[in-house]
């Protein structure tokens, strides 16, 4: 029988809402078998996971989604089987979360200059004593009643051009790569349909990628079209780079609009990611 596999889900620990005992019950229901971990720039969620997946029949595998800045442009890229002991991993992603909280500071200065007064504050409640996200600024705009939903924040406030947005300056493409395979992890570029490259800009972050030691692409993912997986999936193969499946999990509630597993097979000639693992 084929494995249930979801290898990209975020917990409280970032910005999901599900803490690590309840995002692996939840995973356990919808019948996944193998579930990443991978919340933002933190392995913090991940001895609770593991332990609550003793008492059900998932495996967890250890992961951390890194923000990286390539070509002044945000990209994300996941480690999937990393020791989340690992000293190099760990200091690298301390320094990311220090750059968010000097961000949700100069986010909340521009809302504030914007009429939108207590947003850090605001943000730091969503975000509990974990690291603050830009989804934690929503769900407080939200709750102000700024805009109807979180997308809609977004498109208003948090995107590029908007009056809550900061330019990101996170890790750069080589140094997360060695910080993921020191910690024996594996180096995966997650959905790389989001990011609206041309096909020439994402052979170019895909060729340096590779150079740099990356191994896989997450070619089915939760935020892509049927046709945008298809796409990927031909990119996979022609840069020998293994595929990967997860569905980016955030959340239960029908904003986000997606489920735990329930993730479509890897289409043919495509060598999944599991196999690194073995
Ligand atoms: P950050 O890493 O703090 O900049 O926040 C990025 C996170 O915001 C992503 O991982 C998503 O969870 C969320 N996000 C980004 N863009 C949108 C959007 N347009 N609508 C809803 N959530 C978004
Ligand atoms: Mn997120
Ligand atoms: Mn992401
Ligand atoms: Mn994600």
């Amino acid at each position: 029988m084929h494995a249930s596999y979801d290898l990209h889900t975020h917990s409280t620990a970032s910005d999901g809402t599900l803490s690590p005992t309840a995002l692996v019950e939840a995973a356990a229901s919808a019948g996944v078998q193998y579930l990443a971990l991978t919340d933002h720039d933190t392995l913090e969620g991940i001895s609770e996971a593991v332990a609550a997946a003793h008492l059900r029949s998932l495996t967890v595998i250890p992961g951390v989604e890194i923000s990286v800045t390539w070509n002044k442009r945000t990209i994300h890229m996941l480690g999937l089987g990393v020791d989340p002991e690992h000293q190099q991993l760990q200091a690298g992603l301390a320094g990311l979360r220090a750059f968010r909280d000097t961000r949700a500071q100069s986010i909340a200065k521009r809302l504030a200059d914007h009429g939108i007064e207590g947003a850090y504050e605001g943000a730091s409640g969503y975000a509990n004593g974990g690291l603050i996200s830009r989804t934690h600024f929503a769900r407080f705009l939200v709750e102000k009643g700024h805009a109807k939903d979180v997308r809609q924040v977004f498109k208003r406030f948090l995107v590029n051009g908007k009056p809550g947005h900061v330019r990101g300056e996170w890790a750069n493409l080589e140094e997360a790569i060695t910080w993921v395979k020191e910690a024996g992890g594996v180096a995966v570029i997650a959905h790389p349909a989001r990011y609206k490259l041309t096909g020439a800009k994402l052979r170019r972050l895909l060729t340096e990628f590779k150079a740099a030691g990356g191994q896989g692409l997450e070619v089915i993912s939760g935020s892509h079209s049927v046709d945008e997986c298809h796409r990927m999936a031909q990119f996979a193969r022609d840069f020998s780079l293994l595929a990967s499946v997860g569905s980016d999990f955030h959340s239960p509630d029908n904003s986000w609009n997606r489920e735990l597993g329930n993730l479509a097979d890897l289409p043919p000639g495509c060598r999944p990611v599991w196999e690194a693992w073995g």
